[in-house]
């Protein structure tokens, strides 16, 4: 043991700071973690976990006219939001639970605490000074409002776990993971849902096929997707504003009318209703406004810059392939560097940290390559390079097929899925895959195996098809699409 209070001291109690705390405590390390809400983080307690409960929720609704094809004799049932959101709340407390008897069973010292940085091994944690060798950041980040008037009337997606109610019309605003996954849950739930995103497509970034038949599956299911749209002004609606509808959306017009004047809670956002114009020229009044618009790194007020510690233009914590800053001393993971923002990501930058840190191994987190899954309906799983990526880079060969699937078609769903591999024309590798189906954030885990491993077009066709299902057809195209 050193002169210091620990061997490390973790700042911040989410995925990647509970594993690199416990990880480095298994091995013998004296570690202390300081955590100012609730143990778990964005992912447990307010992210992934409760979003994938709601995900499952929100899959019923179809299940019953599905069920009802299938010669089952039930009817629609009605979803009961307080019955479910006391179900999640109290697995949330269970899940924190789990995370402190982790921590606790590793030997690694709780601080129920607000930390920030005094110096290179110094850290104030509830008015007292701990020292430490090593100081790991891992704060994560926070959902950001749009910088415009009345933002504060709009929730964030920390908000929907605890509404008091669901709205009966809410309006998105954002084209994202987030504001695609909440468009697909709250319409399942039996939500109105209009969604603005101001540029030409959803999920920007992602494969622009797959993100064209993701926006159409939307539209499908009833959600009022504008694209090239964007919020301009935003109040608390008044009578005025209730009665003096413009819009074209007559569904909605109907149901701002419909509403009595006694309905209505000047306040706005929380409860009341939420009068917004938008750049289409047209004004709707909603009961809540969700602004999916992005998150940033929780660095404010760390006394980061303060000790020499680099941060980005979008307030990200500036690391090297070891994550480690410009103090020496100091470390970063997680959504707080900006680099990768997944759950997954995190937890490996930190196994890497304490590997490099502690085990004398210094060892760069391979951000390459990595699978995720948007959870819409229906979900996609994507691993590699796009279509768009890939053919910038080399010539391809585009292996692509869409159709209705067996489960839903039976039932006279109109649901379509997208099975699609891009491949290197030169080396044959499989460069990308996308899948945009029911379940396909499981399916992509495993064909992420493949494409890590390098394999080529060749080595998936030699795989002999699982008959029937959806993803057989991954290994059976034969003949490209199209050439680039
Ligand atoms: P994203 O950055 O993915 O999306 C933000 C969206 O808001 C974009 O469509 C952006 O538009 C739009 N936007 C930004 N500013 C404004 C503005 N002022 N007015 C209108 N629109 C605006 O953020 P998310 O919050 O959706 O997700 C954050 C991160 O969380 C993701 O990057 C992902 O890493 C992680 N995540 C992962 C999930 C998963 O793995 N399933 C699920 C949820 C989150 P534009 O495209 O034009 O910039």
């Amino acid at each position: 043991m050193s002169d210091f209070d620990y061997d490390l001291f973790v700042i911040g109690g989410g995925s990647g700071g509970v594993r690199a705390a416990r990880v480095a405590a298994a091995g013998g390390a004296k570690v202390a973690l300081a955590e100012d809400n609730r143990m778990g983080g964005t992912c447990v307690i307010r992210g992934c976990v409760p979003k994938k409960l709601m995900v499952f929720a929100s899959s019923y609704r179809e299940g019953f006219s599905e069920a009802r094809a299938y010669g089952w004799d039930v009817q629609d049932g009605e979803f009961k939001w307080p019955v479910f959101r006391d179900h999640l709340n109290k697995e949330l407390d269970r899940l924190e639970g789990v995370y402190r008897k982790l921590l606790d069973g590793s030997g690694v010292e709780i601080f129920d605490a607000r930390a920030k940085l005094a110096d290179a091994h110094t850290v104030e944690v509830g008015g007292e000074k701990k020292t430490a060798k090593h100081i790991l950041v891992a704060t994560g980040g926070h959902p950001v409002r749009p910088d415009m008037a009345n933002a504060h009337l709009g929730i964030v997606s920390d908000d929907i776990f605890s509404l008091d109610k669901l709205p009966e019309k809410l309006l998105i605003v954002g084209g994202g993971y987030i504001a695609c996954e909440f468009a697909c849950i709250m319409a399942g739930l039996g939500v109105e849902v209009t969604q603005y995103y101001r540029g030409a497509q959803i999920l920007r970034g992602f494969d622009d096929e797959a993100r064209g038949l993701i926006a159409e599956m939307m539209r499908e299911q009833g959600i009022n997707l504008h694209l090239g749209t964007n919020i301009v002004e935003m109040g608390a609606a008044d009578a005025d504003h209730t009665a003096s509808w413009t819009g074209t959306d007559s569904d909605a017009a109907m149901g701002a009318s419909a509403r009595s004047a006694g309905d209505l809670v000047p306040e706005g956002g929380k409860g009341g209703l939420i009068w917004v114009k938008s750049t289409n020229g047209q004004e709707g009044v909603y009961d809540q406004v969700l602004f999916a618009t992005g998150r940033s790194p929780n660095t404010r007020d760390m006394g980061l810059e303060e000790i020499g510690i680099e941060v980005g233009r979008r307030g990200e914590i500036m690391v090297d392939e070891y994550s480690q800053t410009a103090v020496p001393s100091v470390y970063a993971i997680g959504d707080v560097t900006n680099r990768v923002n997944l759950t997954p990501v995190a937890i490996r930058e930190g196994m890497a940290f304490v590997e490099t840190v502690f085990n004398g191994n210094p060892t760069p987190v391979d951000h390459d390559l990595i699978p995720s899954a948007v959870f819409t309906t229906p979900e996609y799983g994507t691993v590699g390079l796009t279509e768009e990526e890939a053919r910038e880079q080399e010539e391809i060969e585009v292996y692509c097929t869409s159709f209705r699937p067996m489960q839903t078609a039976f039932a006279g769903k109109p649901w379509r899925v997208l099975m699609k591999l891009v491949v290197s024309k030169a080396n044959r590798k499989v460069l990308g895959c996308h899948i945009v189906a029911p379940g396909a954030g499981e399916m992509i885990q495993l064909a992420g195996i493949a494409v890590k491993m390098g394999a080529t077009k060749e080595d998936f066709d030699r795989t002999v098809a699982v008959h029937p299902t959806m993803s057989e057809e991954i290994v059976t195209m034969r003949e490209p699409m199209r050439t680039a």
